[in-house]
């Protein structure tokens, strides 16, 4: 009897240590696809998530039919939570839901920032490609006179008089000129690009159309795969910890008329650099604290906006004319550019942007004629 007993209760420590030994397998193993993921969502929220989750399918590790099961569930889970962070616009884009207001080009305010170092290297590549379409609706945000630049684009061409350092008070300084000139154009849509962007604004105007411009909305792509943690100094030496999310200006942002008013307070005249200086950072984690800290509205964020912060290969080849933003730039002192096989080779046009052009407008005169890419 003791000795049957004993077996049983060997057998059964044996299948309770087994199962457990299971279950921890499958704990370490779905810990792991997490960290994998948001280690991926650190260098870019959209496109190499949605790329990795179809290489997660395939590796489908173990052989035991119960881990398979384990396996099977987590991984749903995880999908599950995929589908959840998946931003509207990549199912907008495929969906292609009909328009809520039926806008034009005419209807947004285009900002590039610049500074006067960069108008010949960065900024005459952006005014022979994108802006060449785009004049009305394109304003240059700068920190220098600049007589060529006005020939090209008349007043269209802002000397924000501020200090052409890349200091966090310089870049807020440039981004309050941008708004205030936004408020005062009456347009419907305030965009914010910087000038190492390239812009769709073919398919800008068919994602804005999706909103009604009188509805609170903030669109972009944050850089982070977490809200920013920032303090806010609120007078009397007093501190209070704030977390927001914020689109990252080198992908481009857009925000509606609607929400751009109700920002007045804290953004027009003076405000935004104060504002700034109460949560010390960048004049495109201020837009996001405005908006989401102090405002409330949360960020909706679209895959379709693209920095240099996110590795650029990652963007389909097939569906680069389905995006609203590019870039270009360096990342470990490796060129971070594109994958497009187009009208230039690279060495012609290192940030692609030529090529890009001439896929989305090819009677542009200087492209070449009917090149089969
Ligand atoms: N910029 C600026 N003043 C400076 C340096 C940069 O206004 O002194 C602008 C620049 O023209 C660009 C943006 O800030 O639109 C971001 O600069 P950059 O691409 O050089 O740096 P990143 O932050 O993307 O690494
Ligand atoms: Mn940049």
């Amino acid at each position: 009897m003791l000795k049957s007993n004993g077996k049983k209760t060997a057998i059964s420590v044996a299948s309770t240590a087994c199962l457990c030994l299971v279950l921890l397998l499958v704990a370490v193993q779905h810990h792991h696809r997490v960290q994998v993921h948001e280690e991926t969502n650190r260098e870019d929220s959209g496109t190499r998530s949605l790329l990795q989750e179809e290489e997660e399918g395939d590796a489908q590790p173990g052989s035991a039919q119960v881990k398979k099961g384990f396996s099977a569930y987590f991984t749903k889970l995880t999908r599950g939570r995929r589908e959840v962070e998946k931003p509207v616009s990549s199912s907008a884009s495929t969906a292609d839901p009909p328009p809520a207001e039926d806008i034009s080009a005419d209807d947004i305010f285009i900002a590039v920032k610049t500074t006067k170092k960069f108008h010949q290297s960065r900024l005459n590549l952006l005014l022979d490609t994108w802006i060449s379409r785009n004049m009305q609706q394109t304003y240059i945000f700068t920190d220098g006179e600049d007589e060529e630049l006005k020939k090209k684009i008349g007043s269209h061409a802002i000397n924000t008089n501020c200090s052409a350092a890349h200091s966090r008070q310089a870049l807020s300084c440039k981004m309050a000129v941008e708004y205030d000139k936004f408020i005062e154009s009456g347009k419907k849509w305030f965009c914010h690009v910087d000038d190492d962007n390239y812009v769709n604004v073919r398919t800008l105007v068919k994602q804005l159309s999706h909103y009604p411009h009188t509805q609170d909305m903030y669109i972009g792509k944050p850089s982070l795969d977490r809200p920013i943690e920032a303090t806010e100094r609120l007078g009397d030496n007093k501190m209070k910890a704030v977390n927001f999310w914020f689109a990252t200006g080198g992908a481009g942002f857009c925000v509606s008329r609607g929400l751009a008013l109700k920002m007045s307070p804290w953004a027009s005249g003076g405000h935004f650099m104060n504002t700034a200086e109460k949560i010390r950072l960048p004049d495109d984690c201020t837009i996001g604290y405005i908006i989401e800290s102090v405002l409330g509205v949360p960020l909706t964020r679209s895959n379709l906006f693209h920095s240099h912060l996110e590795n650029l290969q990652q963007v389909s080849r097939s569906e680069i004319h389905k995006q609203i933003t590019l870039s270009y730039g360096m990342f470990e002192n490796k060129s971070n550019i594109i994958n497009l096989k187009g009208a230039f080779p690279v060495e012609e046009d290192p940030s692609r942007f030529k090529s890009v052009h001439c896929l989305l407008y090819p009677d542009t005169p200087w492209c070449p004629p009917q090149v089969a890419f």
